[in-house]
């Protein structure tokens, strides 16, 4: 049985632990804050009490973490993964950070004896519940075949896109569009109601139209009910945007709507939006319109 040491439990992670137990995997797994390991441990996993207790006896070590600090944090150091892994060990970040960090990361795994790989997920929280996730892989193909029952467990899509690095562009670009259709979805909204439209009505035909889309369908709800509950926060959307605009800026490429979409989430979370579901920015377009 592979042991896995999963380190961060929140929203993604919980669930995603829980389907490797499901799989058939021996699961150790961490969290800052020590209660969420709980559901992992009903499921059957196993809590560990610190990144190298969960590290120690496993062949993959699994990251879903919030940021890249985060994941330079609970890699580096005397307490970190790569002093407290075993030899071979194989890294799969799941968490959504930088790719030119991610780079230097597989760069200092491999100096350590280690392999890694980029996987950073699309799909939400409803994904990670059903174990549909997309995954978006970065690294040599040998460790994605080696890895590929890990991915089958929480994940449907899943497509190795390159080199080590490759799986976060990939998730940057996935962000680019994700907020900037929910911006689009938030000013129609805003539009159809000053209008006296039934939005109900008007969202159903333009779903089924070239205008549908999954963020249609998955946000529709939370915009017509103003039901913000997390789900993606807008404080990890307003990270991805810093994310693809610095990389933007290295690959001197212009995205102009991405950083107006910046600005409008970074927007969003100055008036305390922060820790709303990033449908939330719904509640921006208004203000902007004084409604
Ligand atoms: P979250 O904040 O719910 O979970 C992160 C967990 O990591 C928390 O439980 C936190 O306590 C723990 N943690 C933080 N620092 C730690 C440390 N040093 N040691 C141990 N545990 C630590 O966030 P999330 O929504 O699960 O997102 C995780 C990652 O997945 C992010 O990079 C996010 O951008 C990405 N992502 C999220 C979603 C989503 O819908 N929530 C979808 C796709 C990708």
């Amino acid at each position: 049985m592979t042991t896995v040491g999963f380190i961060g439990l929140g929203v993604m992670g919980s669930p995603m632990s829980i389907h490797l137990v499901r799989a058939g995997f021996d699961v150790v797994g961490f969290n800052r804050t020590a209660a969420k390991t709980a559901a992992l441990v009903e499921a059957g996993g196993r809590a560990a009490a610190s990144v190298g207790e969960a590290v120690a006896s496993a062949e993959v070590v699994a990251l879903m973490l919030p940021d890249t600090p985060d994941v330079v944090g609970v890699l580096s150091g005397p307490q970190g993964v790569f002093t407290h892994a075993r030899a071979g060990a194989l890294i799969i970040d799941f968490s959504t950070i930088r790719p030119d960090v991610t780079a230097e990361l597989a760069g200092n795994a491999a100096d350590h004896g280690l392999r890694y790989l980029d996987a950073p997920v699309s799909g939400g929280e409803a994904g990670a519940k059903a174990g549909t996730l997309s995954v978006m892989v970065g690294g040599d193909a040998a460790d994605v075949a080696e890895a590929q029952a890990i991915f089958d467990a929480v994940g449907t899509t899943i497509v190795h896109v390159g080199p080590h690095g490759a799986g976060q562009t990939v998730k940057a670009a996935n962000q680019l569009i994700v907020a900037g259709t929910i911006e689009l979805m938030a000013e129609a909204l805003v539009f159809l109601e000053a209008h006296g439209v039934d939005t109900d009505a008007a969202l159903d035909v333009l779903g089924g139209g070239l205008a549908g889309s999954r963020v249609l369908e998955q946000k529709r709800t939370n915009m017509l009910t103003r039901t913000f509950d997390p789900g993606f926060r807008i404080d990890l959307h307003h990270k991805d945007l810093g994310i693809v605009l610095d990389a933007a800026r290295q690959a001197e490429v212009v995205t102009p709507v991405t950083a107006l979409v910046a600005q409008l989430m970074a927007a969003a979370r100055a008036a305390g939006d922060g820790s709303l579901d990033h449908s939330a920015l719904l509640r921006t377009v208004e203000r902007l319109s004084g409604r």
